[in-house]
């Protein structure tokens, strides 16, 4: 009783850990340790015995299928069933609770896969060396071994397994030992493909494998893509502020120039005086009110506009579909909220800030870097006009730069 409660704790922690691994963690599947590895391995081993063992006594005890069973090799195949799960629960125990032994966790990493090869190698042997069950399964567990494990111990495995399959070869084909030894002569020496026991055993030896590499892929796919989102989104945005970085900036300024018919706004802003806010309340301060001004930016602007830092302490909006008039609105919008904002400091202290901006309309085939030149100059009229205002393009008096 007691062994069956540490047993049962034991798998709803490994099912914890499973989880966690799946679908929290950031670690992909292939990068776990080969120790954790080995252990996945022993549940898998632990899974394939366990359906063997319901195949045999299914079998066994059917009155109908009786016949297609080979009764003197039952009980060593149903031992060696028994004894190879006992060995991987054992495996799985002791792995529990060896966890921080470095030798241990070494051998497991070794030994895991070979044995669970070993075994794999022999159960194909007892169905038949050349039984699609067999081969199907090799095939599968050579491919999840090249994917989750080190290549060098897939291939000294699978050349193992070669190996065996030619002695095994010699020795049926010279008559020296029966091929498929778990099914009895009635069935061999008839057209056993035929034979429904015979394809119904084939697709059960083979389900627990399909099954099992199913789910690494599936695990392995869904991993994979949410890693691809989270990096893509990483290399988009701006680490302190978490809106858009330049690099996302210029591709979509890129892709908006190639829409040739497409005009938009571009809208830069630079907060004034930042330097004395850094000077007089440190960096983390400065750090801060960034991001509350990149928040503000992001509510105050529409879902389709793009919010991006395109340097130190100035940040750009990308307004699509907008008319100078509108463009200038929004600006003048996040320019009053900017303004009223107060930042409370851990002395109390009420910090306040301003911005100045300057807007740019895109001309049609204007290139990217002539528009956001023309809100740069804005910006800086802004600045020299007292801050804290926004300005436009055509209040330049300059013709566009060619
Ligand atoms: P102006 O009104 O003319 O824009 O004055 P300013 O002080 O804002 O301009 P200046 O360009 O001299 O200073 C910008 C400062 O922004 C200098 C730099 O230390 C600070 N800064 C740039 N990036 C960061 C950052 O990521 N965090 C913090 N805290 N400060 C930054
Ligand atoms: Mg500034
Ligand atoms: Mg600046």
């Amino acid at each position: 009783m007691k062994f069956f409660r540490k047993i049962s704790r034991l798998i709803f922690h490994y099912w914890g850990r499973f989880k966690f691994h799946l679908f929290e963690s950031d670690n992909l599947i292939i990068n776990w340790s080969n120790f954790d590895k080995g252990i996945l391995l022993c549940f898998f081993g632990a899974f394939c015995q366990v359906s063997a063992i319901k195949w045999y006594l299914l079998s066994y005890y059917s009155e109908d299928n009786r016949v297609w069973i080979n009764h003197d090799f039952f009980f060593v195949r149903f031992t060696t069933v028994v004894v190879t799960l006992i060995i991987f629960i054992g495996m799985i125990v002791l792995s529990h609770r060896y966890k921080h032994n470095a030798k241990f966790r070494q051998f497991i990493a070794y030994f895991s896969p070979i044995f669970f090869g070993t075994v794999m190698i022999y159960a194909g042997y007892t169905v038949g060396m050349y039984s699609p069950a067999t081969i199907a399964g090799f095939v599968n567990i050579v491919l999840i071994g090249l994917v989750f494990y080190s290549r060098k111990i897939i291939y000294g495995i699978a050349m193992f397994a070669s190996i065996f399959t030619v002695i095994i070869s010699y020795l049926t084909f010279n008559g020296f030992i029966r091929y498929a030894p778990v099914f009895s002569d009635n069935l061999t020496h008839s057209e056993f493909y035929l034979n429904p026991f015979w394809i119904k055993s084939m697709a059960e030896v083979y389900l627990p494998i399909l099954l099992t590499s199913i789910l690494f892929f599936e695990i392995l796919l869904s991993q994979w893509r949410r890693r691809e989102m989270k990096i893509k989104k990483m290399s988009q945005t701006d680490a302190l502020t978490n809106v858009f970085n330049r690099r996302y900036i210029g591709e979509q300024l890129s892709t908006l120039e190639n829409k040739k018919k497409v005009t938009y706004a571009v809208v830069l802003l630079d907060l004034d005086y930042f330097k004395k806010i850094n000077d007089d309340y440190g960096h983390e301060t400065g750090d801060a009110v960034l991001q509350r001004v990149a928040t503000i930016l992001c509510t105050t602007t529409r879902i389709q506009d793009v919010v991006g830092r395109f340097g130190g302490e100035e940040f750009i909006l990308i307004l699509k579909d907008q008319n100078l008039q509108q463009a200038i609105e929004i600006a003048e919008r996040c320019r009053k909220i900017i303004e009223q904002e107060e930042f409370e400091l851990e002395t109390g202290e009420i910090l306040k800030t301003s911005a100045s901006f300057g807007v740019a309309l895109s001309e049609v085939n204007t290139k990217k870097e002539q528009t956001i030149r023309m809100a740069d100059r804005a910006l800086y009229l802004a600045k020299q006009q007292g801050r804290n205002q926004v300005r436009h393009y055509l209040e330049l008096n300059l013709k566009p730069a060619v």
